[in-house]
């Protein structure tokens, strides 16, 4: 390849269908579409971009977003999943923001510690997992991390700057992030760096990810990659504890893994106190289908795409449940998953 081989021409793969990006099997075909491995590439990628004028979008595994059936020709898709780096510095790990959040479970199980168990199973990448502040029962993200790395989007320097997590605004499925034009890159997480062998089980578990687990974004995939590793720390003595056969218990018996998903549609509402599933099931709403679309049996906030479904039939179901709900309940609740 010539040196003068633009960071698009390099990196960008054409005419790819965004519903192998996706946990939800939905998506049309993208013009451009790029995996990263590094934040040099990911810089490169962005600098490039700005000087053809070409927008872009950036995602990480693509399990909480809704991908057009049509996506716009110019735009640039950028998925970070490959930006997987795990780092033992000063006794801390940095972590790069295309690492799926489940790994961290292993890295406390192969570790000896439970901070990290209720990462299990969440699928997703780290970056949009700090985005999101993703939680799993009490414990959410934020509680783990230290210091956040990102780039600023607005200056066209692209240089990496970081953030203290006292300061990055955390809440409830919100952080900082959603408020500025800022990329996650990375993160110094808060637990401490247990030994050497964990050091270099971690780095084992980089390459394999990459080879077998993280390409298409799909959730059965995602699933027995994980519960494989489980499965195989077991076999060295290292057993899971309860907490992670719960989240096994409780994420197979809610079918998670079964259909083409992105988890639940919409943010609770605490202020009105009732989960948001437990709403659509009060409104006999389960079992609801449109097209190739699916209102969960199982889960009052998941639609699946049960047979090849459309970007437009997920939003159909979704109004459906928006407007019961408001009529019934009388608030309109917020989407969690991001519509693209
Ligand atoms: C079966 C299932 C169960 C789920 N269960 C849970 C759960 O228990 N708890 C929970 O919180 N979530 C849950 N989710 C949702 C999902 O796991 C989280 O929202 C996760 O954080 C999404 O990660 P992702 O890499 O797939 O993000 P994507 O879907 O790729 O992106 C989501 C958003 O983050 C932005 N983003 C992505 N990467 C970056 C970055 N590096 N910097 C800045 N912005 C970025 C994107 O632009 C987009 O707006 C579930 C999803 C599924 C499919």
């Amino acid at each position: 390849m010539s040196l003068h081989t633009s960071a698009i021409e390099r990196l960008c793969l054409r005419d790819i269908p965004l519903s192998s990006y996706s946990t939800y099997g939905i998506g049309g075909a993208a013009n451009y579409v790029a995996l990263p491995e590094t934040v040099e590439d990911l810089t490169a990628l962005y600098q490039d971009c700005q000087t053809k004028g070409l927008p872009w979008y950036n995602f990480g595994m693509g399990s909480n977003i809704l991908f057009p059936d049509h996506p716009e020709r110019d735009r640039v898709f950028i998925s970070l999943k490959r930006l997987t780096e795990l780092r033992a510095e000063n006794g801390k790990w940095f972590v790069s923001a295309g690492t799926p959040m489940s790994m961290l479970s292993l890295m406390g199980l192969s570790g000896g510690s439970d901070q990290l168990d209720f990462t299990f199973l969440l699928p997703g990448c780290l970056g949009a997992g700090i985005y999101m502040n993703a939680k799993y029962n009490h414990r959410q993200i934020c509680d783990i991390i230290d210091t956040v790395y990102y780039i600023d989007l607005s200056s066209s320097s692209f240089i990496v700057q970081s953030i203290p997590a006292g300061e990055c605004d955390f809440a409830y499925k919100q952080s900082i992030f959603q408020h500025h034009p800022w990329i996650i890159v990375g993160a110094d997480l808060k637990i401490p760096v247990h030994s050497e062998e964990q050091i270099q089980y971690m780095s084992s578990l980089v390459p394999a990810w990459k080879e077998r687990g993280s390409h298409p974004s799909s959730l059965p995939h995602f699933f027995s990659f994980f519960l494989g590793e489980v499965h195989a720390l077991a076999g060295k003595g290292i057993e899971a504890p309860q907490s992670m056969l719960d989240i096994i218990k409780y994420r197979t018996s809610k079918k998670h893994f079964d259909y083409p998903s992105c988890g639940s549609v919409f943010k609770n509402n605490y202020d009105y106190g009732v989960a948001i599933g437990s709403l659509v099931e009060q409104l006999h709403l389960k079992g609801t289908e449109h097209g190739g679309a699916i209102i969960s049996p199982h889960h009052g906030n998941m639609i699946l795409n049960q047979n090849h479904a459309k970007a437009s039939d997920i939003q159909y179901l979704m109004q459906v449940i928006t407007e019961a709900i408001d009529r019934k309940f009388g608030f309109v609740p917020e989407p969690e998953i991001v519509i693209v």
